[in-house]
């Protein structure tokens, strides 16, 4: 079991993107409100991190997914294969699969391949679709979820989490400059934002550091961190450059940072 004095807490479980990296491993992000983990994103690397963060893969309650680039989903089947060892029983809740529109055809694709190598049984997996043409909102548990589309691809989408004190966690996933996700991020304790590359190096799809905190700025956020790093920037003053539009508390995600809300 997870225990956990805080209501809810952030661990950067992997700040990096496609390129295979020992500091950085692919995008994922864990959320912990109280005895509840969920995960937001499965790149390469995930369940070693989430071992690394202490927390046992049938514990994961909620898997959400931002869109369907390998860098973010490419460990899903492995987790549900791993999910079915020894037989299926450490599970002890269902497992629930959240994501935008086209992922029910992504899964059945994905049994396609793998069968039921990668099947949890009946009443072990849930899988919900959002909408991707605007706003949704669905609650579970103690927590809400909303969601948006975002300046990625068809399926992307951002989140919003709001934990049983009011707390609330934005989670960006991979994005251009989005109204959206302005809108999505008003007054957030925490937005989690993509900044994949330096502003001298802007890419259509993606941010930079200098967008990401006009983001938060405008949606007035009382933390930012700045995450899915491409090896660029490291090699860039990530910070400075974040600080052209944005004052607030600033955080440059590692593997395994924690962030109390
Ligand atoms: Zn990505
Ligand atoms: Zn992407």
């Amino acid at each position: 079991m997870i225990s956990n004095d805080n209501k809810l807490s952030v661990t950067i479980l992997g700040s990096g993107t496609c390129v295979p990296s020992l500091k950085r491993s692919s995008c994922s992000v864990l959320m912990r409100i109280d005895d509840t983990a969920l995960l937001f994103d499965s790149g390469a690397g995930t369940m070693r991190r989430l071992l690394e963060a202490g927390v046992d893969i049938y514990d994961v309650a909620f898997l959400f997914y931002s869109h369907f680039h390998p860098d973010h989903t490419g460990e899903l089947a492995s987790f549900l294969f791993s999910n079915k060892y020894p037989d299926g029983s450490r599970r002890k809740r269902p497992l629930t699969l959240v994501a935008g529109k086209g992922f029910l055809k992504f899964y059945e694709n994905l049994k396609f391949v793998y069968g039921n190598w990668i099947e949890l049984g009946p009443g072990r997996l849930n899988i919900i679709e959002l909408n991707t043409d605007g706003h949704d909102t669905r609650r579970f548990d103690d927590f809400k979820v909303e969601s948006i589309p975002v300046e990625h691809n068809p399926e992307s989408i951002a989140y919003r989490i709001t934990g049983p004190g009011g707390k609330s966690v934005v989670y960006s996933g991979d994005t251009d400059f989005s109204e959206n996700l302005v809108v999505l991020s008003k007054d957030a304790d925490l937005l989690i934002c993509e900044s994949a590359l330096p502003d001298g190096l802007k890419v259509s799809g993606h941010l930079t550091p200098s967008l990401a905190g006009e983001i938060a700025r405008r949606a007035n956020v009382r933390k930012l961190v700045l995450t899915h790093f491409y090896p660029e920037c490291d090699r860039a003053d990530i910070g400075k450059e974040c600080r052209k539009s944005y004052a607030g508390p600033l955080i440059l995600a590692e593997d395994l940072m924690k962030i109390e809300i």
